[in-house]
């Protein structure tokens, strides 16, 4: 159904610092798929794995989970209001409904989470009727699929894990899911992939009623078991060609259908901007749980260790750091499509050493037309193609070698 999109004003996103996002990773995945840099294992090449994890391990990473909670949510406890919890990973929709409410129940006794965004992310093979209901049942209220592609060829050239008949089921599970803010992961530019194959997965996707849509361009991440296979010439490059032309073309078609391009690989309809991923986008703080986590508390960040059993054998003991925002703010915000209120810039900028010449710069962009300035700052159309130039010129104003 195409919408008119909502008037300007409606569309300013505001910072919501003094509240708490709360992300969980859970770290297994059925497959690791050989293009991915995301901490996770695979449970086929575990002991006792296959294609659920056992339940030792799913009451081995509850018990740790709680336990790391429980170390860190006092360093928390002054924002008192979480509105946003996220369930992601590996593949957290192997994680069992029950092991969800059980984390789901120990967040709601600490904080107020009425009203929080609540999302499992995961794969199809584990998005039946039976696990949304379930999910909808304890209160998750936003679920996000990965599906990559609904062609089987470019399923096994990106090495996914590939069940026929739950991919075939997909589309009316999807139209008929009773959780109604529903997202969806798409890839495009996979060698083999066409055009028109990623645009009818895509179109028949949104036939589904989805409220969001991320679509990533395949890149060889370094350090990946697909990057060394593109370097030693064994396997194809992605297509950056047809990548280039997509990225182009991707938020008209998807304004015509009334999605909000609000993020570089991000649209939604409006009123379903993802706040998961504004949290990371505007700065705010997050209380990350799991191997492979990063949390903030909106001043230091920790990182969990990217394995399993070092995570398990001491959670919660990764150390407090300081970083520099000077790099990082530039990193987050510049990112945002969408117009961001003055006082939000002015209250990120004003604690910097050279805040003010970051404010200068803003303006400065405005006055070359490449962005409004006025009570708000939003990039003009166009600006994703100039975007990694814009984050440099602005961390080097902000942090001069
Ligand atoms: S399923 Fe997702 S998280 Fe797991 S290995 Fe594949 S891309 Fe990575």
């Amino acid at each position: 159904m195409k919408l008119p999109l909502p008037a300007h004003e409606d569309l300013i996103v505001r910072r919501q610092a003094d509240q708490l996002g709360i992300y969980v990773h859970f770290p297994y995945c059925i497959h690791k798929c050989s293009y991915c840099d995301f901490y996770s294992a695979g449970m086929d090449r575990m002991p006792g794995g296959g294609k659920t994890v056992p339940v030792s391990d799913l009451e081995s990473f509850a018990a740790q989970a709680q336990l790391e909670y429980q170390s860190r949510r006092d360093q928390f406890k002054k924002f008192g209001r979480v509105n946003s919890i996220f369930f992601g990973g590996g593949t957290a929709s192997l994680l069992p409904a029950e092991y969800v409410d059980r984390l789901l129940e120990l967040f709601r006794s600490d904080f107020d989470t009425e009203g929080a965004e609540i999302t499992v992310e995961g794969n199809p093979e584990n998005f039946s009727p039976t696990y949304i209901e379930s999910l909808a049942r304890i209160g998750v209220n936003r679920i996000h699929v990965g599906v990559q592609s609904l062609h089987e060829h470019t399923l096994r050239d990106l090495d996914r894990y590939y069940d026929r008949d739950r991919y075939s089921a997909l589309i009316e599970t999807l139209a008929h899911s009773r959780i109604g803010n529903r997202g969806v992961d798409l890839m495009y530019g996979v060698p083999n992939q066409t055009e028109g194959q990623f645009m009818a997965d895509l179109r028949l996707l949104l036939s589904t009623g989805l409220t969001h849509v991320s679509l990533y361009s395949l890149t060889a991440e370094p350090g990946t078991p697909y990057e060394a296979a593109v370097r030693k010439k064994k396997a194809p490059s992605p297509d950056e060609d047809l990548q280039a032309k997509l990225f182009q073309e991707l938020p008209e078609f998807l304004s015509h259908e009334g999605f909000i391009h609000y993020e570089v690989s991000n649209f939604a309809r409006p009123g379903f901007l993802c706040r998961h991923n504004l949290r990371y986008w505007l700065y705010e703080p997050t209380l990350a749980i799991g191997p492979g986590a990063h949390g903030f508390d909106g001043s230091l960040r920790y990182a969990n260790p990217r394995n399993v059993i070092a995570w398990q054998n001491s959670p919660a003991t990764s150390p407090m750091t300081m970083h520099d925002p000077s790099l990082e703010i530039p990193l987050c915000i510049l990112r945002i499509l969408v117009p961001i209120a003055r006082e939000d810039l002015e209250s990120l900028f004003a604690p910097l050493d050279r805040g003010e010449q970051g404010m200068m710069l803003l303006q400065k962009w405005a006055n070359q037309g490449l962005a409004d300035f006025t009570g708000h700052f939003q990039w003009k159309s166009g600006a994703v193609l100039f975007l990694d130039d814009r984050i440099m010129e602005m961390q080097e104003v902000l942090s001069p070698a």
